[in-house]
């Protein structure tokens, strides 16, 4: 006996029934790409009224660019006929009565009746599921844009943080060798000045505070140099301009470096244009003590250094002149480099920080840094400002 489900299946009302009713749309296309049958699923579909598709050729359900290529693949289904998925891989598009093209996916079938061979589609609008994917889609593409960002974030900090890693064990490094003279020296001096008890011995007393005093201000200045540092790579120096006379701050400065002055070593000062500017003191103050100091470390005794500053209202340049031991040529393109120090200069105490220092300062400014230097002759560093006309 058969069972319920063939019995029903197998009656012609049962197939009536799941082609009324089926929600995919079903089409019965015959050999010559006519519609044979239409269900009302697929009448809803493509927007036709019942009945209206009968009899219509396949592609008026096609937009127009495929419409052509069509008839093509249909015989060649037709000649070779399988159930199988149509257009695997690829995005078929299918057209409404309005014109409006949608997304679908279609099954292929195929039987005989009456000995004429009939292809099967069951056709189902993708839309939806098109426009899923699509947010999908742009979702994972924020998602991985979101990924590169935090990932580009993470590796500047790491930069960062292997930076100043590196920092930390130069400066260990570096305190450990420049701290060991001062501190030495004045640890001498002390004991020295212990023994120093008489009268007659004042002088030589006093040499050796002095000796202490410059000893204490070294260790200060490469701790400055330090601090500085550390403040310009968190981005936290602030600008401060303010007015006041540029000849007199060329003279205090060369005053501030007297006591570095070697024998017979004599800074010279020339100074020409307009007085008053507008300039961030303190900056500045930084940069022409370096400058200077380093004109001073860097040459023998008796030589002469020259500071020329020339105020227009285009540009105010400073020029700092020496004639002592220069700067190898090979090695003049390194001089900006943190804690970088010329073969010829490590006899000299120095940490290699200062040009770097001044340099970035300088960007802060607006201003710029340059030199020119030959080996055992002198070396000429040359700064650019704004002029007052800017400021
Ligand atoms: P430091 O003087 O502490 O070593 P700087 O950054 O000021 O650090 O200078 C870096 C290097 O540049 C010095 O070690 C030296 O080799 C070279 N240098 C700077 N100024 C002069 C100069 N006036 N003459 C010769 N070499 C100089």
């Amino acid at each position: 006996m058969e069972d319920f489900y063939t019995q029903t299946l197998s009656s012609d009302t049962a197939f009536r029934v799941l082609f009324q009713y089926a929600t995919i749309g079903i089409l019965v296309i015959d050999k010559s790409g006519k519609i044979a049958l239409v269900n009302p699923s697929a009448e809803k579909l493509f927007g036709y009224a019942p009945s209206e598709l009968l009899n219509q050729p396949l592609e008026t359900l096609l937009p127009e660019n495929l419409k052509h290529k069509h008839a093509s693949h249909r015989e060649g289904y037709f000649n070779n006929p399988k159930a199988r998925a149509m257009g695997s891989g690829l995005d078929l598009f299918a057209q409404k009565k309005n014109g409006k093209v949608f997304p679908v996916e279609i099954s292929l079938g195929h039987y005989e009746l009456s000995g004429e061979r009939l292809a099967v589609a069951f056709i189902t609008d993708i839309t939806a599921r098109k426009q899923a994917e699509q947010e999908l889609k742009q979702l994972n593409e924020k998602l991985e844009q979101r990924v590169s960002e935090r990932t580009a974030e993470l590796e500047a900090a790491l930069d960062r943080e292997k930076e100043l890693n590196e920092m930390k064990s130069r400066f260990v490094s570096m305190a450990s060798h420049e701290f060991r003279t001062p501190l030495s020296a004045v640890l001498s001096s002390v004991s020295l000045i212990d023994q120093y008890t008489h009268a007659e011995h004042e002088e030589k007393r006093k040499k050796h505070v002095e000796r202490i005093k410059s000893s204490v201000k070294n260790l200060t200045d490469i701790l400055n140099d330090f601090l500085s540092l550390d403040k310009l790579e968190q981005g936290k120096v602030d600008i401060d301009f303010q007015h006041f006379n540029l000849e007199e701050f060329g003279a205090d400065a060369i005053d501030e470096v007297n006591n570095m002055l070697k024998k017979g070593q004599e800074i010279h000062y020339h100074y020409t244009g307009q007085k008053e500017i507008r300039q961030d003191k303190r900056i500045l103050r930084n940069v022409l003590l370096n400058l200077l100091s380093n004109a001073c470390k860097y040459s023998e005794e008796d030589k002469r250094i020259e500071l020329k500053i020339i105020c227009v209202p285009e540009t105010i340049s400073i020029v700092v002149t020496d004639q002592g031991i220069g700067i190898p040529e090979q090695e003049q393109k390194n001089l900006f480099e943190k804690f970088y120090r010329a073969k010829n200069a490590v006899h000299i105490q120095g940490t290699g920080l200062g040009l770097n220092i001044v340099k970035r300062y300088l960007e802060l400014i607006q201003g710029n840094i340059s030199f020119t230097s030959i080996k055992n002759q002198g070396t000429t560093f040359t700064v650019t400002l704004p002029g007052y006309k800017n400021a």
